[in-house]
């Protein structure tokens, strides 16, 4: 049974103030109630040390949202797996669209960066998904496969997880179909148990993520083989991600 994992990728977005109020209501909410799913909340860098102080004893995670492949050097701007995991991060999100657009990421780089995090002890959110044009193409399948085979670490374990985003329903209000998100988780499922063995490839969650919210969330996360969502901007309001959190069966 994998229990559901709901990750809010905060990107760009957040001053001190407002991002310990957000972690902070969050938290107030989960130490009253008891959870059917795991949160997890990946702020920016520089509210990873404010928000790891308001979630204290709450039971959700603190992830970053990228990391460097070393452990330390001479990278200006950059963070490695290590130093998010000091400041009390367990998990980091890789290969995002928007780091693979904005940052000319590719998959070989995202395999070194998830070796990187397994290092550090960290969990590596692997983010895969097809264009619009490639999904008109016919290619989404095939795109998500190529992704997964080149970004995953050799030696993978159960901790890994795998996240599908469409980048067309990235931040768009387009969500993909609950029939098209079963072929694509199914198609992930089968692939993992491949590279990873019946045992590792059922345990590994595999995430949708592309414009969830309260409205959509129930129905997508009872598609099989959804283990949770990976959630932009719903998780930048906090009643919206308690609900998106609260929809889990
Ligand atoms: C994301 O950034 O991973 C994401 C899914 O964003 P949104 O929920 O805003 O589409």
């Amino acid at each position: 049974m994998r229990r559901k994992l709901i990750a809010g990728n905060w990107k760009m977005n957040g001053l001190r103030a407002g991002g310990a109020a957000l972690a902070g209501g969050l938290a107030e909410k989960c130490r009253a109630e008891a959870l059917t799913c795991d949160f997890l909340v990946c702020p920016p860098a520089h509210l990873l040390i404010p928000v790891s102080e308001a979630i204290a004893g709450s039971g959700i995670a603190l992830g970053g949202q990228d990391c460097h492949t070393g452990a330390s050097g001479a990278h200006t701007g950059d963070l490695s797996a290590e130093m998010l995991a000091d400041v009390g991060c367990s998990f980091v999100i890789l290969g995002h669209s928007e780091r693979r657009a904005d940052h000319g990421e590719g998959s070989d780089l995202v395999q070194a960066k998830a070796l990187a995090a397994a290092r550090a002890g960290l969990k590596a959110i692997v983010c895969v998904g097809e264009t619009a044009d490639e999904r008109k193409a016919g290619r989404a399948l095939e795109v998500i496969e190529t992704q997964i085979r080149q970004s995953l670490p050799e030696g993978a374990g159960a901790e890994l997880v795998v996240a599908y985003e469409p980048v067309w329903a990235i931040g768009t209000g387009l969500t993909a179909t609950p029939a098209d998100v079963a072929e694509v988780h199914a198609q992930i499922r089968q692939l993992l148990v491949e590279l990873c063995g019946a045992g590792v490839g059922d345990a590994i969650r595999i995430l949708y993520g592309g414009s969830v919210k309260p409205a959509n969330a129930a129905e997508l996360m009872a598609v099989d083989n959804v283990d949770g969502a990976l959630v932009g901007g719903a998780s930048l309001k906090l009643e919206d991600f308690w609900a998106i959190g609260s929809s889990c069966p």
